[in-house]
């Protein structure tokens, strides 16, 4: 199938817009990708036709939107290939799924003296709940370095798993780096020690097949808006053999199966993980999302985004004074950067005054920017809908930019 970029870009409405005068180069899709219609009309179609609380209602309307929610699950379990509805939980994003872990997975299996190992190219959201973890328990933290190239060190990782380890939580893709980390590799290695793996897939899911069976992965979390969705939405996906013995996170309605004071007993899965009213109305716009990348196939969007990456760091790489921070040969469409010694958020504003969004600072990677000695970076990250065109103008602008401060 040709890739048709032309039919691909009509299909998001807020390509057309325009910023400041100037048409929009949206290169922020590391932060949050835009929408197509399809999503965007399964959520208007979500309110004017069958809006109603889930699971609870004996109505019509309550039965259409528990269908279509729980049709949302299975889009979801087939797009990630995984083995049982139940083990797919909805939850507000990856953020959340992830915390989800840390606490309940936390409750049952860690104890003091334990550790959680996590990679130092984490986002802040897969570090910080593990510290809290830690520091509710008494485990340790431990960190596996990366190179000046941006990939993991395996062998450094080999040497910190051990029969203390009790879990491993990594990032399939760094949002700051776009490193494709081999986490087949790692998971293998901990499985080997009966450790299981946590997957962050919050910048994986949009760019890269993702076969839960074929990973083998224990848990594996991500987010709505990234891969073309609504906010507010996300997934945990979680095997069964562990979602099972782990106590729920959040007490309330649809959690459970009978509640008295003397004892309350939980559902089932995944309802078990899923308390108070879901996020029904994302869930149908996260399938919508899911479908819509599925008809132009992730492998096909990869192809397209990879030629954006070589394109795009050959460009920038023409700029003398350009750093680009993240050089692994296994990289998604994302391209961190500093030019010259301009301050990166100097950059990203006048960026935007010539129409280009791009993202500066930490990129909630703190870790990252330690390692490279550096406060922040210039990040362009590129969807299924940017163009070589497009390319053409960050570069063009970013030449304006050195000329303006020479
Ligand atoms: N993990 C990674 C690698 C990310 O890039 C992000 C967001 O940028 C997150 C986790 C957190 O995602 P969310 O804010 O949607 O929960």
């Amino acid at each position: 199938m040709s890739y048709d970029i032309n039919k691909i870009r009509q299909e998001f409405p807020i390509l057309n817009r325009k910023v400041y005068g100037k048409p929009l180069v949206y290169f922020d899709n590391g932060a949050t990708t835009q929408k197509p219609n399809s999503v965007i009309s399964s959520i208007n179609k979500v309110y004017k036709d069958i809006n109603s609380n889930i699971h609870r209602g004996v109505h019509f309307l309550s039965a259409q939107s528990t269908d279509a929610y729980e049709n949302a699950r299975r889009v979801v379990k087939e797009f990630i290939n995984a083995e049982h509805i139940h083990e797919i939980v909805f939850t507000s994003g990856t953020t959340a799924s992830i915390n989800l872990v840390a606490f309940s997975f936390g409750e049952k299996y860690i104890s003091e003296g334990d550790e959680i190992i996590v990679s130092s190219m984490e986002h802040h959201s897969n570090i910080v709940p593990w510290q809290m973890l830690c520091e509710r328990k008494n485990a340790k933290l431990k960190v596996i370095p990366f190179n000046e190239k941006g990939d993991l060190l395996i062998e450094e990782f080999k040497i910190l798993l051990s029969e203390k380890t009790k879990l491993v939580a990594i990032n399939h893709v760094s949002n700051t780096l776009g490193t494709i980390n081999p986490v087949k590799e790692i998971i293998n290695l901990a499985h080997k020690k009966n450790i299981p793996v946590l997957i962050d897939g919050a910048q994986a899911v949009q760019h890269i097949t993702v076969n839960i069976q074929e990973l083998d992965a224990d848990f594996y979390a991500f987010s709505g808006h990234k891969i073309y969705g609504p906010t507010g939405i996300g997934v945990l996906y979680g095997k069964e053999k562990y979602l099972n013995t782990m106590p729920p996170y959040m007490g309330g309605g649809d959690m459970i199966k009978t509640v008295s004071f003397e004892k309350t007993t939980y559902n089932d899965l995944p309802f078990k993980f899923e308390a108070g009213t879901a996020n029904y109305t994302g869930a149908i716009g996260l399938a919508e999302a899911l479908n819509f990348v599925s008809s132009i196939g992730i492998s096909n969007i990869r192809a397209h985004e990879k030629a954006l990456l070589d394109y795009g760091t050959m460009k920038l790489s023409e700029i003398e004074s350009l750093i680009i921070y993240g050089n692994s040969n296994n990289k998604t469409g994302a391209i961190s950067f500093l030019l010259d010694n301009i301050h990166h958020s100097d950059v990203g504003m006048i960026l935007d005054k010539m129409g280009v969004a791009v993202r500066t600072g930490n990129h909630c990677t703190q870790p990252v920017m330690d390692k490279f000695n550096i406060t922040g970076t210039v990040r362009a990250s590129f969807a299924m809908y940017n163009t070589k065109q497009e390319i053409d103008i960050l570069f063009e602008s970013l030449n304006k930019i050195l000329e303006m401060f020479s």
